[in-house]
């Protein structure tokens, strides 16, 4: 027997995810929107389908985060654990974490670097529904150099060879996307953030490895040297993409040259700037805050006004952005995705609407996923989340849904979890 169901809500997001339709129904058969009608116009003859009436909330498509680390632990000793703790340890945060995730309305999210023993395994248990959790595309563990950027995850290639071995390997696994970590990374004591990790020539060969296979590829950067080689290499998405020269007694290197060319060939930017705001919203409630510097930018630190300056400048040269929490980093919080667009409103002066089409219908576009998922229309996927108050007039009435509803199926209702 066809499930078929109605949403009602007070406000639900629009084709474009651009503003809201008031007082209208979503209708759900089989895990797809069939279609979106004014409450009004439902006829009330129909008892083949269960009705649902969410009342005074903000209905939207459910939220997307295209940066994750599922197996860490987002607490203040997040990288001594992701050293120490073994498989079995990581992999039960990872479904913990993973649960959160949905349930705070996220129903999608790309993992851009955990052990390929507990990624692989978590999204499977996920798919044959033993365990709750989002629509997960998987990069698997993270190609990076020997004692590179997160080495520890457990994929370390150095040569040309090597690095092409390693996209292989994890497109074999499943992996959805191939993570390779152009830089160093603050996380990381034995790897430089300032310099690149991989020449222009290695990065062009696992471009052309991953898209090979049919797979994009998406690089950690944030020395201006790695930024540079990476757009040069043509890889999809750059995530942080920062500007640190490589002389550590300098602060940034940003040459606009490159961002024009990152514009011209699509290319996509993580500004993470989501975590960092939870760090520091931590801080402010005297927990720890974010992690101490690492020891490659301690000479000459720079500001984070300094880097929200070359990020506007990107975007306004036309550079589009994914929302990408960097879930598992320290306050990185699994549930907290909507931090996101906290962010590009309060750092970046974007409107809410822009915002939350970034968290939604822009992430599910930079996915390659439009199509299914993103935004509330007839034939796509009924991914949804429900949020109390109204996200558009002020944006931090989009945080831990009241209600999500996954494929059609409902995890959580008005606050209560039913999984
Ligand atoms: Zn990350």
């Amino acid at each position: 027997m066809i499930k078929k169901s109605i949403f009602k809500a007070k406000r639900v997001a629009n084709e474009g995810v651009s503003g809201w339709l008031d007082d209208h129904a979503v209708v759900v058969e089989d895990g797809l929107i069939t279609a979106i009608t004014p409450v009004g116009s439902l006829s009330s003859a129909d008892d083949s389908y269960e009705v649902h009436d969410l009342g005074d909330v903000s209905l939207l498509p459910g939220l997307i985060d295209a940066h994750c680390h599922m197996h860490c632990s987002a607490t203040a000793d997040a990288q001594v654990l992701a050293l120490t703790e073994n498989n079995q340890q990581l992999t039960i945060r990872a479904t913990n974490n993973m649960r959160k995730a949905v349930l705070a309305g996220t129903t999608t999210i790309r993992d851009l670097g955990s052990r390929n023993e507990v990624a692989f395994a978590v999204r499977q248990m996920i798919q044959n529904g033993h365990v709750p959790g989002p629509r997960l595309l998987l990069a698997g563990s993270p190609i990076t150099i020997t004692a590179g950027h997160c080495w520890f995850f457990g994929t370390e290639a150095d040569t040309e060879d090597q690095v092409r071995t390693a996209v292989r390997a994890q497109v074999k696994l499943g992996a959805n996307v191939i993570k390779m970590m152009a830089t160093g990374g603050m996380f990381t004591p034995t790897a430089n953030p300032r310099t690149p990790q991989y020449s222009v020539a290695v990065l062009k060969a696992a471009v052309e490895e991953a898209h090979r296979m049919n797979v994009p590829i998406v690089t950690h950067t944030l020395s201006a040297q790695g930024t540079r080689n990476v757009v040069d290499a043509g890889v999809d998405h750059l995530i942080h993409a920062r500007w640190y020269d490589s002389d550590p007694t300098k602060g940034l290197d940003y040459t606009h040259e490159t961002v024009k060319k990152m514009v011209d060939q699509g290319q996509w930017v993580d500004p993470t700037l989501g975590h960092a705001l939870l760090g520091q919203e931590a801080k402010a409630r005297g927990e720890k805050g974010p992690m101490d510097p690492h020891w490659a930018v301690s000479f000459k630190l720079v500001e984070e006004e300094e880097h929200i300056g070359t990020l506007t400048k990107m975007h306004d040269a036309g550079v589009r952005f994914t929302t990408g929490l960097d879930m598992g980093m320290t306050y990185g919080t699994h549930d907290r995705s909507a931090a996101n667009a906290w962010a590009f409103v309060e750092k970046l002066g974007w409107s809410n609407w822009n915002a939350i089409n970034a968290a939604t219908a822009g992430t599910a576009e930079a996915l390659g996923l439009l199509n299914e998922i993103g935004s509330l229309q007839a034939g796509k996927i009924a991914d949804m989340a429900a949020f109390s108050g109204d996200p558009a007039t002020s944006i931090r009435n989009l945080d831990r849904a009241s209600t999500v509803i996954q494929s059609g199926s409902i995890l959580k209702l008005n606050n209560a979890v039913l999984v």
